[in-house]
């Protein structure tokens, strides 16, 4: 287990759905970073397989609008028709402690995060499929959702992919364990951005009297 003696910072980890982004993030989180994924709040379905506090914290639309109305979400959006939001407190709470926490959101999410949080706490990935037939081979070979649901989802791609430039790094999911490796890289490197290391540095800078 890393210390988390560095500041703290989220991940946030966006694409079009079926280009990896779930496969990829359960992969980091199994590389013993001491990662910390938020899990969010939705109005969606469960699919099957998807337990309550793991996949998601499962809610009716007027609890999330409760939740909105409290204040409760750092960010929080409509995509295909359900809301889907973040928790402000568990994710602060987490950055204050050193962590690195991964934010599972799309396009509008990752803008208010951006807005939201100072810019130094906030690194942003866009997860590409190879191409667009590869998407829809991946959402299909899913075998989770109805024809409709893959079929809308494949309309909404070319909208979440116009907004890659938004992203501070760019990882093709092609071979899922190089597309691994890269989400790895940019977890060390960004850790050893010099703001965020200066706390672990003052004890060295001290020895030679800096
Ligand atoms: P997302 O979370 O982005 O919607 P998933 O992680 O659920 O996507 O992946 C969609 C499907 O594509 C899954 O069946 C997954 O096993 C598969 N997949 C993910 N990455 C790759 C890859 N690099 N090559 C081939 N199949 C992949
Ligand atoms: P899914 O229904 O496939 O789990 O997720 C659909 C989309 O919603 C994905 O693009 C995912 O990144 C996005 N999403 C999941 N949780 C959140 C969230 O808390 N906020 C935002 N803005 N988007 C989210």
């Amino acid at each position: 287990m890393m210390e988390h003696v560095g500041k703290g910072f989220v991940l946030i980890l966006s694409a079009p759905s079926g280009a990896g982004k779930s496969t990829l993030a359960r992969l980091l989180m199994e590389r013993g970073q001491g990662l910390l994924t938020s899990v969010s709040t939705t109005t969606r379905a469960p699919r099957p397989g998807e337990r309550e506090g793991e996949a998601y914290f499962f809610v009716d639309e007027a609890t999330f609008q409760e939740r909105i109305a409290a204040g409760e979400f750092l960010e929080w959006a409509q995509v295909f028709g359900n809301h889907y939001g973040t928790s402000r407190g568990f994710v602060a709470e987490a950055v204050n402690r050193g962590r690195v926490v991964v934010l599972d959101i799309d396009w509008q999410g990752a803008r208010q995060v951006r807005g939201n949080m100072g810019g130094e706490d906030v690194v942003s990935v866009f997860i590409m499929p190879p191409s667009r037939d590869h998407l829809c081979s991946r959402l299909q070979s899913r075998g989770q959702d109805a024809l409709e649901v893959i079929d809308r989802r494949m309309k909404a791609a070319s909208a979440e992919v116009s907004h890659w430039e938004e992203y501070d790094y760019t990882v093709i999911n092609d071979d899922l364990e190089r597309a691994g490796e890269a989400l790895a890289a940019i977890v060390t490197a960004e850790r050893l951005r010099r703001s965020r290391v200066a706390l672990p540095l003052r004890g060295i800078l001290e020895t030679f009297g800096l």
